[in-house]
Formats: structure tokens, C-alpha cells, sequence
């Protein structure tokens, strides 16, 4: 059966694969591409790798800090010890229609 880590991240719930990798002895998380295949929590609010470039809406957290990825940017808010997070970003928030 294939190994997996469960993350509930402002109400939603990710299953991530886990595969061994030999070179380090340990279960590597294999994170899904979230830009394909895009992931919202209930609210609205796209999941995304702490690694993804910044997209267009992106703002630096502090003047002196570059922006280059979603984990340089003020709106993501990261998850504790994973390299997933959650955009805050209004101008990417998805119309949520119950
Ligand atoms: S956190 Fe959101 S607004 Fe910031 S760079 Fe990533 S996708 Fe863009």
C-alpha cells in the first residue's frame, strides 16, 4: 500500500504520496502540481508550493526582501514543516457559489 502524509490546511485536507528515497533514507513527500491542478480551501484560497514563482499579484514581505517565490510573499501563509501554504490573496481567491 502506498505511503502517504495527510495535511488539513484551513480546512481542506490533502493526501500526499510519500516515496523512499534511497540517496537520503527517508519517505520524500511528492507534492502534486498544484498550477495545473489547483487546490482551494473552503474559503476560496488556492494551496500552493512554498517554491512556486511569484505570480503577477505577489508583493515582497519587506522592502529589503526580494520576491521570487510564493514563500517570499506577504499573502502566503505558510504550513509548519511542509512545503505548502496558503495564498491570502484576494485577486487569486476563487468565487466560491453554494
Ligand atoms: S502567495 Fe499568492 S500572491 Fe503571493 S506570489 Fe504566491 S500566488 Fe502570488
Amino acid at each position: 500500500m502506498e505511503k502517504t502524509k495527510k495535511y488539513h490546511v484551513e480546512g481542506a485536507t490533502l493526501t500526499i504520496p510519500l516515496r523512499y528515497d534511497k540517496k537520503s533514507g527517508r519517505y520524500m513527500e511528492v507534492y502534486p502540481d498544484f498550477i495545473k491542478d489547483p487546490v482551494y480551501t473552503p474559503e476560496g484560497h488556492p494551496i500552493m508550493l512554498t517554491l512556486e514563482d511569484a505570480c503577477a499579484f505577489g508583493e515582497q514581505k519587506a522592502a529589503n526582501e526580494p520576491l521570487v517565490d510564493c514563500g517570499s510573499c506577504r499573502f502566503y501563509r505558510q504550513v509548519q514543516n511542509a512545503l505548502i501554504g496558503v495564498c491570502g490573496c484576494e485577486k487569486n481567491r476563487k468565487n466560491i457559489v453554494e
